[in-house]
């Protein structure tokens, strides 16, 4: 974390945003979901102390460095674990786990079920374009089964796409949105509410590959729909909207009332205690 002391009044989007200039390709979605993500923070006036935003591994998973708050750049897939971890060893903490649809999805789709079925009180925030972009455009969960643009799968998957807002409700996500990249101000708001609703809460945000998905990608801004989703409590009416859902109506689907798993804690170990206990 860079330690430039931070003035404790009213921060803008700029006192959260580290020295390193990301390494996005030029155009990349993620730029803009950085932004929103910053603004959220200030929105919020978060103190950046008390941020732990975790990521796992792919293009969008570089987002932790690219902020002042502390950070955990893991492993593949396992965001999810982490992030849950901290939350229950420090609930003090304002935890926001970033990432992609390959990680999140495919390695780490086991954790994204069992994070919304267990309604932590944290943000994931996944960024979805459809590929893997480190690895340079293999077809992820996400992908369209007709996609012709990986050398992998020349003819396309032909496996139906992952829903991910689907997923998430049937597993118990308390919050659920989807957003897109390049609507910066929407994006920030809803990740401000996602942050400070209770529980899990899930932001799918649509964030175009430029480099191995750009065909149709581009014309995501005129595919999105005009009307939001209706917010809603009730899971059987997001479920119902999302049977007829585009793929591309944006805002916020569902606003759960589950309680957070929040389950006592014990107090905090050091790493002096913890040394102990391993040397016993
Ligand atoms: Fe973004 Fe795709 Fe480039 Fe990765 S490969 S930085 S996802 S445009």
């Amino acid at each position: 974390m860079d330690t430039q002391t931070i003035p404790t009044q009213r921060r803008t989007a700029a006192d959260y945003k580290s020295a390193l200039r990301p390494v996005w390709c030029p155009g990349c979605g993620d730029y803009g979901v950085l932004t929103s993500l910053l603004k959220a923070f200030a929105e919020l006036n978060l103190e950046p102390e008390n941020i732990a935003l975790v990521s796992g591994i792919g293009c969008s998973s570089r987002m932790p460095a690219y902020t002042r708050a502390y950070g955990f750049h893991g492993v593949h897939g396992r965001a999810l674990a982490i992030a849950s971890g901290v939350k229950l060893a420090r609930p003090d903490l304002t935890v926001v786990a970033t990432g992609g649809d390959g990680d999140g999805f495919s390695i780490g789709g086991n954790h994204f079920l069992h994070a919304c079925r267990r309604n932590i009180d944290m943000t994931y925030v996944v960024m979805d374009n459809q590929v893997y972009g480190m690895t340079k455009g293999q077809a992820s969960p996400t992908t369209d089964d007709d996609w012709e643009g990986s050398k992998l799968t020349p003819e396309g998957t032909g496996i139906t796409p992952f829903s991910p807002l689907s997923i998430a409700l049937a597993s118990g996500a308390n919050f659920i949105a989807r957003c897109l990249s390049r609507d910066i101000n929407r994006t920030a708001n809803t990740i401000v509410e996602a942050i400070q609703h209770p529980g899990f809460s899930f932001v799918q945000i649509l964030s175009p590959c430029i480099t191995y998905h750009p065909e149709h990608q581009k014309e995501w801004r005129d595919l999105v729909e005009g009307t939001p989703f209706a917010p809603t409590q009730d899971p059987v009416a997001a479920a119902s909207t999302l049977m007829s859902d585009s793929g591309f109506t944006l805002g916020v689907l569902y606003q759960g009332q589950r309680t957070p798993y929040a389950p006592a804690t014990t107090g905090r170990a050091t790493v002096s205690s913890l040394q102990e206990k391993f040397l016993l």
